[in-house]
């Protein structure tokens, strides 16, 4: 049987987690679906990453009014997937925050990607007409590290590798040990890796772990909430990324064509992986942009939702 494209197929509906990680910090998590985190300061809200649409984010927002009423004054973007950008607009924040490399590639192929994630999930874009014209634009960019003092809690904003995306960000907070990692790690779902750099993202893992996080809200699955997780999550996203890569990187060596090697990459991973959220949505994609990582392309090329069918098609046929 044909697969059905992307996340077509998938429209169950998926149990929302808000959990407690401090008194700082929370994760709401959903069966696999994009994460979103709350870090609670002082005097302000900060959300990381805000959900696909506003209707969307208005959930988040409820779950926020039942642990604090301090105003909502940032949101951060960790990197600019659509799915995790467009719901900003409901928070009505102060200062939209992203790494200047994220907001290069809003620039450079924001609009493509956002027509593109509209077809892949239908489900995660609730409401989708809540979603204002045009794109999400970050107000406030930075290069490598940033510090925000909500009051007396640090938090960090750093740039620690492409991984992802070449604009990855992660929020640190030093005094308590707690990360929010956006899609550098997942737990329990496949690695997306259609924008990624194969070649570095295992390094900027090894940054991500030198931090000795006790607990992390990863891009997708459960938070992870105590150090023994954490290093779990970070080690099967490297180990993911690697296996990926290695069967790719193998195929081109013996000269094999894409289809080629997708079906034997897909046949390698399916075993340790095939169990994990959305794995048959990610292989297609993670394996056309290993491949071309492995031939010709340093930088991912640009999806378009046209890109997106004719590389299933062709794959899946
Ligand atoms: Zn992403």
């Amino acid at each position: 049987m044909r697969k059905a494209f992307a996340s077509q197929a998938d429209l169950e509906e998926k149990k929302v987690s808000f959990i407690k990680l401090s008194d700082n910090a929370y994760a709401y998590t959903a069966e696999g679906d994009p994460n979103t985190g709350v870090i609670v300061g002082d005097d302000a809200v900060m959300v990381l990453d805000t959900q696909a649409t506003p209707a969307m984010a208005e959930d988040v927002i409820r779950r926020i009014r039942e642990v604090t009423d301090k105003p909502i004054k940032y949101v951060l973007l960790t990197h600019y997937h659509a799915v995790r950008v467009l719901g900003a607009s409901a928070y009505r924040p102060q200062q939209i925050i992203a790494s200047q490399d994220t907001r290069d590639l809003i620039v450079e192929r924001g609009e493509q990607d956002k027509a593109s994630e509209i077809g892949r999930f239908p489900r995660l874009f609730r409401d989708v007409e809540s979603v204002p014209a045009g794109l999400t634009w970050p107000t406030l960019t930075f290069t490598g590290k940033m510090t925000l003092w909500l009051g007396k809690l640090e938090v960090q904003l750093l740039q620690l590798g492409r991984g992802h995306t070449k604009g990855d960000t992660v929020a640190w907070l030093p005094q308590q040990k707690i990360l929010f990692s956006g899609d550098l790690v997942e737990y329990g779902a496949t690695v997306y890796a259609g924008d990624a750099y194969f070649s570095d993202w295992p390094a900027t893992l090894d940054r991500v772990e030198a931090l000795g996080a006790k607990a992390i809200v990863p891009g997708r699955g459960a938070a992870l909430t105590d150090a023994a997780m954490c290093k779990e999550g970070i080690a099967s996203t490297r180990a993911f990324v690697q296996d990926m890569f290695a069967s790719v990187r193998k195929g081109v060596a013996q000269g094999h064509d894409l289809k080629r090697v997708f079906a034997d990459t897909d046949a390698a991973l399916r075993p340790r992986y095939g169990q994990q959220f959305i794995y048959e949505h990610c292989m297609p994609f993670d394996v056309s942009r290993a491949y071309d990582e492995a031939t010709a392309h340093r930088d991912p090329r640009i999806w378009t939702a046209e890109r997106d069918k004719d590389m299933w098609a062709s794959l899946q046929s």
